[in-house]
């Protein structure tokens, strides 16, 4: 089978089998050998590496990382593509292709039986219509992961890397950066890929923390704070948490803790950094556990 990569081969395999191209499953074919080389150098991918990759398509990132990884599992949700996968990789004994949604696949046990429970690399070319939802998912079921490199919209992953006080700084800033460092390795544009997508694309790599950088109390008060504080973007920190259905803190307490941490009871969320944000759940932890022992 070809080595896939370029617009000639890939129309050459979508022909074979008649494929149509499904735009419900974020269908969007790499055909640009550059970023296929810049995707393994980002996630530096070794011949120790055990590397799952989310959403094969036709198997062009795929060969890549047989190429370069001991091992590759890879999950793609569209059965039409199985057999082709069959065919784009059988000069490989290094992969295994798993017909199914990432998002309903049992990792953790997916990494015990096949890594040992050892920690392993995600790599991918991943949908757009289901970004968000899958980098939390791999981020919150606190998989054994060392890193993750994915291609997104670029502007998600602005957003992934942005500093407090950007426009661009929001939730999904602040959770990634709980968990990873991210750092952006290529813009990407739409001719790489075929057909080609609306948006510009950036690959960018998580690389997770081994250690947490920053001592959280209570996770579940702070992605509460977190989103009551993006909800309305507009307004005081004191006024989002305090309007927030699932937070019972009164203003004067949020005031008391802000003013507790040296920081102006008239900031707004997005002037926080992760670090603050920390802080600040940890004293509103305190407050919480005094009021309800129980807690
Ligand atoms: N990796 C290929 C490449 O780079 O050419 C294809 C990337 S394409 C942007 C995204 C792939 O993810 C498609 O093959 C699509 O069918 C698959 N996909 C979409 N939703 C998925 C899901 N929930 N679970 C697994 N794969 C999914």
């Amino acid at each position: 089978m070809a080595v896939l990569g370029n617009p000639q081969n890939t129309i050459e395999v979508l022909n074979k089998y008649k494929f149509v191209v499904q735009k419900k499953f974020g269908q969007n074919f790499l055909i640009d050998t550059h970023v296929l080389d810049k995707i393994i150098l980002a996630a530096d991918i070794t011949k120790d590496d055990f590397v799952l990759e989310i959403g094969p398509g036709i198997g062009t990132l795929t060969q890549y990382l047989c190429e370069n990884a001991r091992e590759v599992v890879a999950v793609e949700i569209d059965r039409m593509l199985i057999p082709i996968l069959e065919d784009t990789l059988s000069a490989y004994d290094n992969v295994t292709v798993l017909n199914n949604d990432i998002l309903k696949l049992d990792l953790n046990a997916l990494v015990q039986e096949r890594n040992n429970g050892k920690p392993i690399k995600v790599v991918a070319n991943l949908p757009y219509y289901i970004t968000t939802p899958i980098i939390m998912d791999l981020l919150e079921r606190h998989l054994p992961l060392i890193n993750i490199t994915v291609m997104v919209q670029k502007e998600v992953a602005d957003r992934m890397q942005a500093s407090p006080g950007t426009k661009e700084y929001g939730a999904l800033s602040l959770a990634v950066q709980y968990y990873a460092k991210p750092y952006i390795a290529a813009n990407v544009p739409p001719n790489c890929f075929m057909p080609r997508p609306t948006v510009g694309s950036a690959v960018i790599s998580l690389t997770l923390h081994t250690d947490s950088p920053i001592l959280v109390l209570d996770e579940k008060l702070l992605f509460k704070m977190i989103r009551a504080s993006f909800n309305q973007r507009r307004k005081t920190l004191v006024n989002g948490l305090n309007n927030f259905a699932d937070l019972s803190f009164t203003k004067e307490e949020i005031q008391q803790a802000l003013v507790s941490l040296g920081i102006s009871e008239n900031i707004r969320g997005e002037a926080l950094s992760l670090g603050q944000f920390a802080a600040l759940s940890n004293v509103l932890h305190g407050i919480k556990k005094k009021i309800q022992p129980s807690l």
